[in-house]
């Protein structure tokens, strides 16, 4: 994983795509951060006996594809029916903040690969450049040298672009003048 704080930032950019009313909406928020750390509700699999390596393992079904569009649409149902108009907008969002999560996970040098396709497909893939320090599972392992590299690493690598890019949707999506 890369660290859930940073996930919470990368939905903080791709949010900025989302429309002006909506990102006014402190609910539109909270339900962003909700869906960017969701995925990692899988290691409570660890507890269960669940293998890493098995579908609904680790980095398995919750970071699919289909399960960013599922959840997606799920989110964008609690505002608005998520087939039409805005609703459509709002499901595409919340599903690329989902996506962004395995994404970002793709990008760290540890752990296994993620099954992007499953259930169709369940190889795990990385993606072919890994720059991330993966994170502890766990915060009590991030108060040490390793867990103040994990955070520069994911500084430079995810809160600096995701800056970037949240400032760009933003002027992209500013109402327009006059
Ligand atoms: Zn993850």
């Amino acid at each position: 994983m890369a660290s859930l704080f940073t996930h919470v930032v990368a939905a903080g950019a791709l949010g900025q795509a989302a429309a002006p009313e909506r990102r006014s909406d402190r609910r539109f928020w909270y339900m962003a951060a909700l869906v960017s750390v969701l995925p990692d509700a899988d290691v409570i699999g660890f507890k269960l006996g669940v293998r890493y390596g098995d579908l609904w393992g680790h980095r398995g079904m919750t970071h699919s594809l289909l399960f960013a569009a599922i959840l997606g649409l799920a989110a964008a149902a609690r505002f608005k029916p998520a087939w039409k108009g805005e609703g459509r907008r709002l499901a595409l969002v919340f599903t690329l903040i989902t996506a962004s999560h395995g994404l970002l996970d793709a990008l760290t040098n540890g752990g296994l690969g993620m099954t992007f396709f499953a259930p169709f497909n369940r190889s795990r893939y990385f993606l072919p450049w890994r720059p991330i320090l993966v994170s502890p599972i766990g915060a009590a392992n991030f108060f040490n040298e390793y867990g103040r590299r994990v955070i520069l690493s994911e500084i430079r690598w995810v809160w600096l672009p995701a800056l970037a890019i949240g400032a760009l949707l933003r002027l992209l999506k500013r109402p327009r003048a006059g």
